[in-house]
């Protein structure tokens, strides 16, 4: 049984007429001969909308309630799919997350995949059905309904391809694959033919919306073939694998943006062992994710704690800062929200020095002012301002020649 795994994202399925067009395509794959398993996710912004609902009757709900609602947009989709391909005369059926085996943590909101019984995923598959299952959602192990965080249909549909041992998960969107910045802010940004996982995972753990970062660890962990495609045309896309192959002497191979980005200041924090420890680890038993860190030295025996986390959390963080700050007799909480996250990925920048100066280099020219840095051997990212987002990604773009290779190939 050669099994292929597809998944539609919201813009892939936002009407009628895009959720006949993608049932026609998995009908395709289907008598091509592949056994198709076919992920979901809610219809447009479906998702955003049923968030906005919830904030209107609870500015804070509780996690499982969110999980609650949110579950639903995804259920919506497989149905209509699934109505759609019977229509095209297919064998099909839809099966929600809990019906396909996925098993999660806990974690309400945030939840990671913990095991996935394939059993009636194989029953279905061999009795020759099509199967569609919703995207972003799993069962804890008291059968409470958990979703997988923002973009977690591509994790359950990358989570299904290793348990089932696909031989391709295809990842259907809007653009015709991985470009070397978002194309909607850099209109000269350029189709990669492929990129390594490492550098993908970076890419998407830095804002490239295109993939969840846990999908694509999972595929790297699990050597699942992962390629992004575009719903829309048959064109190739991006195949994300172990080793870039094409464009090897890339330096840096992307622009990455983030505008899901808070920064969050502790004031006069004292300066003694354990204090990070304290702040930091409070907010991990939360979920709640932190990033950039930096610590600062302004006067004898004390310190600014500044750290940057998703504008999500802001609400939890701002209470667990505050409670930590009176217990540990610090200043006041600052909470920037109008910051951003700009960033430089590629493989080749570990041995090549010098390429975080000409990333500094290129937001001086713009006149752009960094308020905090961070540096791996892969990627450099700097916070600024929000309001200057667009100007440094083309910025950087151009100073790391992403668009003159475009015009070399053209
Ligand atoms: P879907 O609804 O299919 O899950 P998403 O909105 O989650 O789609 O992701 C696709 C979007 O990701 C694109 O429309 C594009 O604007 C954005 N994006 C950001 N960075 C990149 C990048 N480097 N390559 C491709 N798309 C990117
Ligand atoms: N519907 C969910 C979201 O909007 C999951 C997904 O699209 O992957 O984040
Ligand atoms: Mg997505």
């Amino acid at each position: 049984m050669r099994v292929l795994v597809q998944k539609y994202g919201g813009s892939s399925v936002k009407d009628a007429e895009r959720i006949k067009a993608v049932a026609e395509r998995v009908v395709k794959a289907y008598k091509d001969g592949w056994s198709v398993i076919t992920v979901v996710s809610a219809m447009g912004d479906t998702t955003d909308e049923l968030i906005a609902k919830a904030k209107q009757v609870n500015s804070k709900p509780a996690r499982r309630e969110m999980d609650m609602l949110l579950s639903t947009g995804e259920q919506v989709s497989i149905a209509l799919l699934a109505m759609a391909i019977e229509a095209l005369g297919a064998p099909v059926i839809s099966l929600t997350g809990q019906q396909v085996g996925i098993l999660t943590d806990d974690v309400h909101t945030k939840a990671r995949i913990k095991h996935v019984d394939t059993k009636r995923l194989q029953e279905e598959l061999n009795a020759g059905r099509i199967v569609i299952v919703a995207g972003f959602q799993g069962v804890n192990s008291r059968n409470d309904i958990t979703t997988l965080g923002r973009g977690g249909s591509d994790t359950t549909a990358v989570a299904l391809a290793a348990a089932i041992q696909a031989e391709v998960c295809e990842i259907y969107t809007d653009v015709d694959g991985v470009y070397t910045a978002d194309p909607r802010i850099v209109s000269t940004a350029r189709k990669l033919t492929d990129i390594s996982y490492g550098e993908m995972l970076e890419m998407a753990s830095l804002g490239a919306l295109v993939l969840q970062p846990r999908a694509v660890e999972f595929a790297a962990m699990n050597q699942v073939r992962l390629c992004v495609r575009n719903s829309y045309n048959y064109h190739p896309g991006t195949l994300v694998q172990e080793e870039r192959q094409v464009e090897k002497d890339m330096l840096v191979v992307g622009v990455a943006h983030d505008t899901n980005v808070a920064k969050v200041a502790i004031l006069s924090v004292p300066d003694r062992p354990g204090v990070a420890y304290n702040i930091f680890s409070r907010l991990a038993v939360e979920g709640i994710n932190v990033d950039m860190i930096v610590q600062t030295n302004k006067e004898l025996n004390v310190t600014d704690m500044v750290f940057s986390t998703s504008r999500d959390d802001v609400v939890r963080v701002r209470e667990i800062a505050e409670a930590v700050a009176q217990d540990l007799g610090a200043g006041d909480v600052l909470i920037d929200d109008t910051v951003a996250k700009i960033s430089i990925v590629g493989a080749g920048m570990v041995s090549n020095p010098g390429v975080a100066a000409r990333m500094f280099e290129a937001l001086a020219e713009e006149d752009i002012n960094i308020q905090v840095i961070s540096t791996s051997e892969i990627k450099v990212s700097c916070l600024i301002a929000e309001e200057h987002i667009k100007r440094a990604a083309q910025a950087l773009h151009r100073k790391f020649q992403l668009d003159a290779v475009k015009s070399m190939e053209a």
